[in-house]
């Protein structure tokens, strides 16, 4: 089926309040919750990758390139522009909305609702100073790292489709002087809604607060089925939801790796999803401390380790923007509660789970807090570390070299030291097979992304189309690609621009 034969529907803007203007230059828009706006024709669109498993469930061929890459838009879609604030870095930072995403439209499918939208499609009223455009390095580490994050397990929006457009876009990738021009390119991603805390929060924000009413109402009603805004009780049930999706989805990030980049509140989904690929990046040398973000070296506030806090700072923010529809606003203190509560009982699992504990008991959080400090007495590779310890038989602490990046500097005492009181804790028995669906073989390593982009930017796709054949499956041990993908980073990644840098420039 083509994308035009879905069915439409267009439950958003009918259900809350829009901007009376069509398109239009960057402006603010108060009272609504979107622009209408159309996508912006590219020369020449072309199709160079596809989420076979996301067009399963769409239902969908591959037939329209024209759409994909912003050239028409069929009838029943009513492309349009989300209007959301958000705190960056800490700070209110206004109106932001889809600056650079444009939604065709909800799809329903067996009643299910997909929002479709293209990112790098061209300006729309929230595009402020800069373009709406995105460039195909960016695009395909979205495109991958969604697809990948999906097979892995962790909640997460999906992508469809990476088209390029035939039209350079500008940018200076390091923000350090030199612009360039690069190949643009546009990524289709679907969700069930990409409704973030800061959507609520602009309304709150500008005082608002009957378009606040009527988004939480349109949430709730269309996205949180059994909830009930109409009182306390009913909101802080639907707060608790979304405090214990956020905090599931944090805590999936931990247990494989990730490292989001940019945790601002408009890049938290209501639904618990990972959103908004930017300068994300994976942990490969084991520390709590890295962030892949230079824009955040100094402040370094998203770090990996500090994920699980921010989570939380981000909900209160959102608690705050609700409060104005709370008869008596200190019940928002139970959810607040409820975040800490989920997040504890997500990482009990979680390590339950990553070192085949089978189940929780008094003692555990000693054992991992030891094992955290462990690996951070010299650079371990977070992803090997975890997978071998599922592999190995006994408390030899040599069959763990492999995970080091300097064989010859393995903590010996220490890891044999952690490996007996690990080995004891499970009766020389550990739960080999939760073990290696929690601990991934095969994640979306910085370097590998960057092979993938030098790759296609010279018109090469063959590594990407490797690289999304292989996340397909990252528990599999996939031994044809173990020399290729099972590795340490490589040391010419160790300091290079993309791998272990990156900016927001995309
Ligand atoms: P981010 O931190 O990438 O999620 O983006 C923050 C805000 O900047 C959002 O409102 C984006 O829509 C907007 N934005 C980012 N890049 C562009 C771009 N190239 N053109 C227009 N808006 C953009
Ligand atoms: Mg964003």
């Amino acid at each position: 089926m083509s994308l035009g034969s879905l069915t439409w529907q267009k439950k958003f803007i009918d259900g809350t309040p829009g901007d009376p203007k069509i398109g239009g230059l960057p402006r603010q828009v108060p009272g609504a919750c979107w622009s209408r706006v159309d996508p912006t024709p590219t020369p020449n669109p072309e199709l160079r990758l596809w989420s076979r498993e996301m067009a399963d469930d769409l239902g969908v061929d591959r037939s329209d390139v024209d759409i994909l890459g912003g050239c028409r838009v069929s009838g029943g879609m009513t492309p349009y522009a989300q209007r959301y604030g958000g705190h960056q870095f800490g700070n209110w930072a206004g109106q932001l909305g889809d600056g650079r995403a444009i939604t065709l439209g909800e799809a329903n499918v067996d009643g299910r609702t997909y929002e479709l939208q293209l990112k790098g499609s061209g300006i729309t009223p929230y595009s402020r100073f800069a373009d709406g455009k995105a460039v195909l390095r960016s695009s395909i580490r979205e495109f991958l790292c969604s697809e990948a994050m999906f097979h892995l397990g962790v909640p997460t929006t999906r992508a469809l489709s990476l088209v390029t457009t035939g039209e350079p876009v500008v940018r200076d990738i390091m923000y350090d002087g030199n612009p360039k021009p690069e190949p643009g390119a546009i990524v289709c991603r679907v969700a069930e809604s990409f409704l973030r805390f800061g959507s609520f929060e602009i309304h709150s924000a500008m005082g608002d607060y009957e378009t606040l009413k009527r988004l939480v109402d349109f949430t709730i009603s269309n996205h949180f089925e059994g909830h009930d805004p109409s009182s306390d009780e009913g909101l802080v049930r639907w707060l608790n939801r979304v405090a214990e999706t956020t905090a599931a989805m944090i805590a999936h990030w931990e247990r494989v790796g990730f490292v989001h980049g940019v945790m601002n509140t408009d890049n938290m989904s209501i639904h618990g999803i990972t959103i908004d690929y930017g300068p994300f990046g994976w942990v490969e040398d084991y520390d709590p401390n890295w962030t892949p973000n230079t824009t955040d070296s100094n402040t370094r506030r998203y770090t990996f380790g500090n994920q699980r806090l921010v989570g939380e700072w981000n909900f209160a923010r959102l608690l705050e923007a609700v409060s104005p529809l709370f008869e008596d606003p200190s019940n928002l203190y139970r959810s607040l509660e409820h975040y800490r509560t989920s997040f504890k009982s997500h990482t009990e699992a979680m390590w339950v789970s990553k070192l085949g504990l089978r189940q929780s008991a008094p003692g555990d959080d000693e054992l991992v807090a030891q094992l955290v400090s462990l690996l951070r007495v010299v650079e371990t590779d977070m992803t090997i570390f975890f997978r071998s310890l599922g592999t190995i038989d006994g408390l030899n602490p040599l069959d763990m070299a492999h995970a080091y990046y300097d064989e010859a500097a393995l903590p010996v005492d220490e890891l044999g030291l952690w490996l007996g009181k690990w080995w004891s804790r499970v009766d020389g028995d550990p739960d080999r097979e939760a073990m290696n669906n929690a601990n991934p073989k095969y994640v979306l390593r910085n370097w590998m992304s960057q092979l993938a982009i030098e790759a296609a930017e010279a018109d090469d796709y063959s590594v990407a189309i490797e690289l999304q054949d292989l996340l397909r499956a990252p528990y599999e041990e996939q031994p044809s690609s173990q020399d290729r993908w099972y590795k340490k980073r490589p040391e010419w990644a160790r300091h290079k621009v993309g791998c272990s840098m990156l900016s927001c420039s995309s």
